[in-house]
């Protein structure tokens, strides 16, 4: 019976230190000693619990709390790292924005984005910030289209759509944020 029934997780799991965690739709374990995911298959006690002894054995008399603080502080680095993506996303469309707008302020072929504007500021950002910030500027889209398209929303109707988007981008981080803040609240 147990075999042909569908594996997943349970809380009792957390006992030998796992959560779960979903990758590509699908809930995998992961241990929250060493964040190592497991396959779908693996939602079973007993390879669960194997993980934890040969691997973590100095943990395995551990009580349940122990696991659950730890499977606390997983989901918050979860939450921020999220939380952080969607703030470079939101802040690389931002950038690309003010950009177009420069660019068809002065008139300027929408080929200058890709052709002089990002490699000059990844030359500045390089030489002032180091490599890694200068790194984080890849991610502005600034391709000929990229600022072709952007010039086209600004100039159909400027004021709706900027007003729109940063209260979209404001909406977004602040259900993000309370959601943080309600994760750090329970831990
Ligand atoms: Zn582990």
């Amino acid at each position: 019976m147990t075999s042909t029934r569908k594996r997943i997780y349970q809380e009792e799991f957390l006992n030998y230190g796992f959560t779960q965690i979903e990758d590509k739709g699908i809930m995998k374990p992961q241990c929250v000693v060493c964040l190592k995911v497991l396959t779908a298959e693996s939602f079973k006690k007993s390879q669960l619990k194997k993980h934890l002894n040969n691997l973590h054995p100095h943990l395995s008399s551990k009580p349940r709390e122990y696991f659950v603080n730890l499977e606390m502080s997983v989901k918050k680095q979860r939450l921020n790292s999220n939380l952080r993506s969607t703030f470079n996303q939101c802040s690389a469309s931002k950038a690309s924005f003010e950009v177009a707008w420069l660019i068809a302020r002065n008139k300027k072929p929408h080929t200058i984005g890709e052709q002089l504007v990002k490699p000059a500021a990844l030359k500045m950002a390089e030489i002032m910030c180091g490599q890694k910030e200068a790194a984080k500027l890849n991610s502005v889209p600034l391709s000929a289209k990229a600022v072709k398209e952007r010039i086209s929303i600004l100039a159909e109707n400027v004021r709706e759509q900027v007003i729109s988007s940063i209260k979209e981008i404001n909406a977004l981080l602040f259900s993000l944020m309370k959601l943080q803040m309600s994760v750090v609240i329970r831990s």
